[in-house]
């Protein structure tokens, strides 16, 4: 069975495809399309443009189909940037503009604390289901760490003393917002993709 991951932005796409190896399905990602999907996200809320883009590339594709939409919650600012994390800083999205204008806004804040949020929709033949990973944490105010990608040079999970960036894939994948919601909706996915065997 075949499942596409609707989502173009590649380190994200890489950290979906390591959360869900060695599921029993065939992944397939935008490249393997073969034609332009652009998605606008343009709901109010992280289920709403993930349900979107989900259903979006269903209807191009007639097999499952599971989006992320996801993004960076700051207590300070009143919950943004929110949905607007990948064009906090404008369009194209960049990554190193967006935590320039994310460190000038909490300048002023210790600590400031923060919640990851990922919404997970699944689109298929069957239906379409959701679900939602937070962690929560706090800003640092300068760049800590190279991996990853986004906000997780400036962000420190609960628990720990390093940025997501510091402590790298294997404790972030175990931890995330994204492993959260991607945990609770493997079991739907298995049981959809592969009903005979789920229910023996
Ligand atoms: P989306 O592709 O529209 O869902 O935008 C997601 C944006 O939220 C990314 O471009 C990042 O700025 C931010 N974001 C979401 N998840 C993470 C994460 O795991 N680490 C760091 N930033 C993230």
């Amino acid at each position: 069975m075949t499942l596409w991951i609707a989502t173009g932005n590649e380190k994200k796409k890489k950290e979906i495809l390591a959360l869900l190896d060695g599921f029993p399905v065939e992944l397939k990602t935008l490249a393997d399309l073969g034609k332009p999907f652009e998605v606008v996200e343009d709901k109010p809320d992280f289920t709403g443009n993930a349900i979107k883009k989900a259903t979006e590339l269903y209807q191009l594709t007639g097999d499952w189909c599971l989006a992320d939409d996801s993004g960076l919650e700051v207590d300070y600012l009143n919950g943004e940037p929110g949905v607007f994390s990948a064009r906090y800083a404008g369009e194209p999205s960049d990554d190193s503009r967006n935590n320039q204008k994310l460190l000038n806004a909490i300048r002023s804040i210790e600590k400031p604390k923060a919640q990851f949020h990922c919404s997970i929709a699944l689109a298929g033949p069957g239906g379409i289901f959701t679900s939602e990973g937070i962690i929560r944490g706090y800003l640092i105010h300068h760049l800590q760490g190279t991996t990853g990608f986004g906000y997780d040079p400036l962000f420190v999970p609960d628990g720990f003393s390093e940025t997501f960036a510091q402590l790298g894939a294997e404790i972030k994948n175990k931890i995330s917002h994204r492993a959260q919601a991607l945990n609770q909706i493997k079991p739907i996915l298995l049981n959809k993709l592969n009903p005979k065997r789920s229910d023996n």
